[in-house]
């Protein structure tokens, strides 16, 4: 079915954009993650840079803050010539005891001097005077030294000299030492929260001040020894040192990658050196990388998620519309579109089947006299049935309201009547129970396939449908096959609509009578007018066989008025002669109650022949009665008004109302021939209408026994009070001379 499809179409599209839409996010989200670390890498070098650049400030400060210190100091000896002074080391004395200086000395120019530390403890001739710094102060250049050894602490410290003048001439330098450690303590530590280190290079990679814990061997002096750099790296980084120039690089060392950054003191050839372990950044990189993919991997979860629930309600949605259009929403059955397709499937594979059609009788009467409920209760029912008696590659489904149609196989024929009977007696067996003992009854219309794939299905039905229609009206579950029989039957049906005018025109109708006798008197009551079809070449065919269809194309309005004509005629001819003439029954089909013309064309005729209108019976079936309640009441008071009687004809035949008999107005009441027939349950039906004829005479109304052939039979229908008996005991239908010859007598 194209519905089918692009339903699937949508499914597949939706599948293909849950797969772009996971890739993208997956790509996506491993490409951020994957850029999350370097972009907090090239994040956490310049970092590195700032951190580089303040502690290089910090340190510059704190040297700066030294040789200020020197200047005032070396500006007051200037001024004062103290130099001259032989207390000058009293003055240097208690002026360090104000500052950070471990000594403090003031060499004169032949390079002699003496120092005092931070005791107060004055050191004669110093070896301090002869470091290379102080040569250098003397020649009028201050400066801060290396990082030496002295000799009396033991300690690692710098010599910072200044010159000091007399005019232009130096006269001597003021020199001092200080702890290195102590400088070192204000840069060293604390580095990307401990995890990087600084230490102070020199332009060729030598350490000048390193830190405790080194990122490299604590016996490797240069920083270049080691391998840290490759040949390209090094040969870079030295460069850009050798120009005083900042560089920034990162390595592996010890299998740990590194960033690191040179950054130039402008102390001597001094370089800060700082360095980080990536690794160290990664702790909280992959805490975010974490996060970044979780969030995305929810996301992607989400996604999946809504267009799963998306496909779950397109897929429900379509199988509730597959429902609706495949399915009877009573029972669940399959319906008869998709039975359709499914069967001719089936028999383009096999043609080994039977088609089935199932008819409940007087379903019409369940909904009406029980409930909606009960009616759909029993349906549900026969559906169940029938799934428990379908066979493997076996289909029905319900067609219309009491119609179940399916395809059962057909190779074992023997099978199928016992198997259909049993499904109908279930059915019956259901009804008995929940229906107040009222035992449903249905027909089974059987038409083989035969090899036939060709025949449409619906015609397959209606040959099926057929077969249940030309099935005698018995009461009871019946199985009728559409054969040969029912075949030639069908052509009689066509044969009869086609020379039903001519007939009527030719005067092929004749008209029966048969006496209704008063069964208290014996005497003639009344007669029923019955029709025969005797054709040109004399065969007489029965009304059962062409009334029905009468009644089916409207022919039958046409053919009643007919006959009344006949019996008016009769009633005229009788009348005329002299006869006690009695009262004539006329069967009229329904249309009669539902043409406003017909009373008149009916009243008419009576005057045509001047017939007293107390002469006719008019007789209608209790099907009718079911049908339009009100519209039948209003028609019986007018024909009542008209001075006709009405006689109920059939009643028990059908669903039997026994509210028709209050709900109309009528004379007389017919009971059926097949209370009389009944031989299931003899004792119950006499129960019956031992009851129906006792409410009719209690309403005033008429009672006649329809078919009496036996003796016995009278003398029941007697002894329970009927009034009138009808059948072959008395005389079977007869021409209109025999009759007025057997049953009128002349008026005295
Ligand atoms: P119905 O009105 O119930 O007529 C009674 C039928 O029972 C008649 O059949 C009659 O021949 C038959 N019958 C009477 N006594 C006995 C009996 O003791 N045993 C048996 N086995 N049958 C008995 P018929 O004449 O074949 O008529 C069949 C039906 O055709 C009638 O049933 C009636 O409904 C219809 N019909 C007959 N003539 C006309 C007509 O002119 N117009 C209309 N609309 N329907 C007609
Ligand atoms: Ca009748
Ligand atoms: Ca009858």
């Amino acid at each position: 079915m194209p519905k089918n499809r692009t339903i699937k179409k949508q499914i597949v599209i939706l599948c293909v954009l849950i797969a772009i839409i996971s890739l993208v996010l997956t790509g996506l989200g491993l490409k951020i993650s994957f850029s999350i670390p370097k972009m907090l890498i090239e994040e956490s070098k310049k970092e590195l840079t700032d951190t580089s650049e303040l502690y290089k400030n910090i340190l510059l400060r704190q040297i700066d803050g030294n040789f200020q210190m020197l200047d005032t100091l070396g500006a007051y000896i200037e001024a004062t010539e103290a130099y001259k002074n032989e207390n000058l080391i009293e003055y240097l004395k208690e002026s360090n005891l104000r500052n950070d200086f471990m000594m403090i000395g003031f060499i004169d120019s032949d390079g002699k001097g003496d120092f005092v530390n931070m005791e107060g403890i004055i050191l004669k001739d110093s070896y301090v005077g002869k470091e290379p710094i102080v040569s250098e102060a003397l020649s009028g250049k201050k400066g801060i030294s290396e990082v030496v050894k002295d000799k009396w602490s033991d300690k690692h410290i710098n010599i910072y000299a200044i010159p000091v003048y007399d005019g232009t001439d130096v006269v001597g330098a003021l020199t001092a030492t200080y702890n290195t450690k102590d400088l070192y303590s204000k840069i060293d530590g604390g580095v990307f929260n401990g995890a990087g280190r600084i230490h102070i290079i020199d332009t060729s990679g030598n350490f000048i001040l390193r830190s405790d814990d080194p990122f490299i061997g604590n016996n490797i002096k240069n920083l270049f020894d080691d391998g840290v750099f490759n040949e390209n790296e090094f040969l870079r980084i030295t460069k850009l040192m050798s120009k005083g120039e900042y560089a920034l690089t990162e390595s592996k060392y010890n299998d740990t990658q590194y960033s690191m950054v040179f950054n130039p003191l402008g102390i001597n050839n001094w370089y800060l050196f700082c360095v980080v372990p990536q690794k160290s950044l990664a702790g909280s990189l992959s805490k975010m990388t974490q996060i970044v993919r979780s969030i995305f991997l929810s996301v992607l979860v989400s996604v999946i998620f809504i267009f799963m629930y998306i496909i779950h309600i397109i897929i429900e949605s379509n199988n509730s519309m597959e429902k609706l259009a495949y399915y009877d929403s009573l029972t669940g059955a399959y319906n008869w579109s998709k039975f359709k397709e499914l069967a001719d499937k089936q028999r383009r594979q096999s043609s080994d089947y039977a088609l089935v059609l199932l008819d409940i009788s007087n379903f019409r009467f369940v909904n009406e006299f029980f409930d909606i409920s009960k009616g759909d209760d029993l349906l549900c029912f026969i559906k169940e049935a029938c799934e428990r008696h379908c066979e493997e590659s076996e289909l029905f489904c319900r067609e219309a309201a009491d119609h179940f149609i399916m395809m059962i196989h057909s190779s074992q024929k023997e099978k199928i009547v016992p198997r259909l009977m049993s499904l109908m007696n279930e059915i019956s067996v259901y009804s008995q129970n929940s229906m107040q003992g009222y035992k449903i009854q249905s027909t089974c219309g059987v038409k083989y396939l035969e090899n036939d794939s060709e025949t449409p299905l619906n015609v397959l039905v209606s040959m099926a449908k057929l077969a249940i229609q030309k099935a005698p009206k018995e009461h009871k579950n019946k199985v009728a096959f559409y054969n040969q029989k029912v075949h030639e039957s069908e052509q009689l049906k066509n044969k009869i609509e086609n020379t039903m005018a001519d007939a009527l025109a030719r005067h092929e109708f004749a008209l029966r009578l048969q006496p209704k006798i008063d069964l208290n008197t014996g005497e003639l009551h009344s007669s029923e007018a019955l029709v025969r079809w005797i054709t040109s070449d004399g065969t007489m065919i029965y009304p059962d066989q062409f009334i029905p269809i009468f009644e089916q194309n409207g022919f039958c309005v046409k053919l009643d008025l007919y006959m009344l004509d006949k019996v008016c005629c009769t009633l005229r001819e009788w009348l005329d002669a002299g006869y006690d003439v009695k009262p004539v029954s006329v069967n009229q089909s329904r249309s009669f109650f539902y043409r406003d013309r017909y009373l008149a064309k009916f009243n008419e005729i009576l005057e045509k022949y001047n017939i007293p209108h107390s002469l006719i019976i008019i007789e209608i079936t209790e099907g009718l009665v079911v049908s339009n309640i009100e519209q039948l009441r209003k028609s019986i008071k007018k024909l009542h008004a008209s001075g006709y009687l009405i006689s109920m004809d059939d009643f028990g035949s059908g669903y039997s109302s026994l509210n028709s008999l209050k709900d109309f107005d009528i004379d007389e009441l017919k009971l059926d021939r097949i209370f009389l027939t009944e031989t299931d349950n003899i004792e119950k039906s006499e129960k019956i209408m031992k009851n129906i004829i006792r409410l009719a005479s209690d309403l005033n109304i008429t009672t006649v026994a329809e078919g009496i052939e036996t003796e016995k039979q009278a003398e029941f229908v007697k002894s329970i009070n009927c009034n009138l008996g009808q059948g072959y005991l008395y005389s079977k239908p007869i021409e209109t001379e025999e009759f007025k010859r057997l049953f009128l007598k002349k008026k005295t």
